[in-house]
């Protein structure tokens, strides 16, 4: 069976799936969109990530194509329809269709589309072992990052200067000189016995895998602060870390070619891994 992908209400064949040219999505990138992984063919922290699904759409005054119940029922379709084992789930959805205008009229039928991807889990497992490194850069992004919306110029950008210098991932340094988060992760770090990132603003996104490794590290009594960090705190950190819904918990080993620890990926980076996957909630 080939690839199938949901769009406005229709089940298509993922290469004949088209939106139309004057869709905002695609002219003003006015939209948002939410990224939800599946293992073991369940979705993982479907509510934190339809929640937040429902809070980006209305800061910015989209209305649900369908209702939220319809959503699960298509992305479960999506699943099974491309038999997905481990993998992810991307939800868009867009204003709508209209003749090009910056302003935009109200009530248009909003655009939905709902992509499935296979990921081998030892894919994970095998970036896992080596962890991964990171550049710093500028955060050059607008100043509502934590609607999770489509515009993604700035992190495009910035995890491509990541790619060609040898590292995943870039951490995004604000005017004061502390990192926001990851282009496309939030950013963590252990000293002594601390762990810290950043407090939800909106400067960063709030993130569901953060949100739960939050819950497990309280659970399991970890030390853990909600604290900004720069350079400085990184050159004195043990271990560090990010975190998103399609990498979990993932050391990192280096930071502008510069070791973390001994440069190997750290014990608690395994520790903090298990704790996640243990508080994850997983909806068949
Ligand atoms: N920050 C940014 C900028 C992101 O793009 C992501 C990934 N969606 C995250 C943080 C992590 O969020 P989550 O854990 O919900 O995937």
């Amino acid at each position: 069976m080939s690839r199938v992908v949901f769009l406005n209400g229709e089940y298509k064949d993922y290469n004949n799936a088209l939106t139309h040219v004057e869709d905002r999505g695609y002219q003003f990138a006015d939209g948002v969109y939410e990224v939800f992984s599946v293992k073991n063919g369940k979705l993982i922290d479907y509510t934190g990530h339809i929640n937040r699904l429902s809070r980006s759409l209305n800061e910015i005054s989209i209305k649900y194509p369908i209702n939220i119940r319809s959503i699960l029922f298509h992305m479960r379709n999506i699943i099974r329809k491309n038999l997905i084992v481990d993998g992810l789930i991307y939800l868009q959805i867009t204003r709508g269709v209209a003749k090009r205008d910056f302003k935009f009229p109200k009530n248009l039928d909003s655009t939905i589309t709902i992509i499935g991807n296979n990921i081998p889990s030892d894919e994970y497992d095998k970036v896992f072992e080596k962890g991964i490194n990171v550049v710093t850069t500028r955060d050059l992004r607008w100043k509502r990052v934590d609607i999770k919306s489509l515009n993604l110029l700035a992190p495009v950008l910035a995890k491509q200067y990541a790619n060609e210098s040898n590292a995943q991932e870039a951490w995004l340094i604000d005017d004061d000189g502390f990192i926001t988060e990851g282009s496309s992760s939030n950013a963590w770090i252990l000293i002594g016995k601390t762990v810290y990132t950043r407090p939800v603003s909106s400067s960063i996104l709030n993130g569901i895998t953060r949100k739960t490794l939050i819950k497990g590290l309280n659970k399991h009594g970890y030390n853990f602060k909600e604290k900004k960090f720069n350079i400085n705190d990184i050159k004195k950190s043990k271990e560090a870390y990010i975190t998103s819904a399609t990498q979990y918990v993932m050391p990192v080993v280096k930071v502008n070619n510069k070791k973390i620890g001994d440069g190997k990926v750290g014990k608690f980076a395994k520790i903090f891994k298990e704790i996640y996957l243990e508080s994850v909630q997983l909806k068949s």
